[in-house]
């Protein structure tokens, strides 16, 4: 568990808030308290949904059980090149052998010619890692989990995550999330 600095959207309500890291997803206070509960106490939240009349049904079976993801990973870090001979460094974390997430990094990230691939790339690693802690933690993706990625990718105004998450937010649905 720990808490990202800046203000963004929770993935519970959606709303904006000082988030808290748990198994993946990212909540404000209130949420984070459900979510504590849902997960550590779950015969006290049938207990309470009887006493409140809101009972809600569990999945008779394949309860989903998402791994958390530890503070600390073990990463393994590959030295590559790219076809016009620039070094990137490719980090790879690993997880009991499977890999959750990945990175990549260059020596020259202050090279202007090199800013749009840099968000390029990091748009994929961001959605990749995404991709992997599904497939091997059981974290749930959402659309807004997606924007979320995309919009931490870009570096500047309408370079290409800004222009896909741009676009792609037009489907979030929900109303309470219509904030821009
Ligand atoms: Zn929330």
């Amino acid at each position: 568990m720990k808490k990202t600095a800046d203000m963004e959207l929770c993935d519970g309500c959606g709303q904006s808030a000082l988030l808290t890291e748990k198994n993946g997803n990212e909540f404000c206070p209130d949420c984070y308290k459900v979510a504590e509960v849902l997960s550590s106490k779950p015969d006290l939240v049938k207990k309470l949904g009887k006493l409140t009349g809101r009972e809600f049904k569990q999945g008779e079976k394949g309860e989903h059980n998402p791994r958390e993801l530890p503070d600390v990973l073990d990463a393994v870090r590959y030295r590559t090149r790219d076809r016009e001979q620039n070094t990137w460094y490719v980090s790879v974390s690993e997880m009991e052998g499977d890999p959750v997430e990945i990175f990549a990094s260059t020596a020259f990230d202050r090279d202007q010619h090199l800013q749009s691939r840099i968000s390029n790339l990091t748009t994929i690693t961001r959605l990749i890692s995404l991709i992997l802690r599904h497939v091997f933690l059981g974290e749930v993706l959402t659309l807004d989990k997606t924007l979320k990625q995309l919009r931490r990718s870009s570096r500047q105004k309408n370079d290409l995550p800004d222009m896909l998450s741009t676009v792609l937010s037009n489907y979030r649905s929900n109303e309470m999330y219509n904030d821009g």
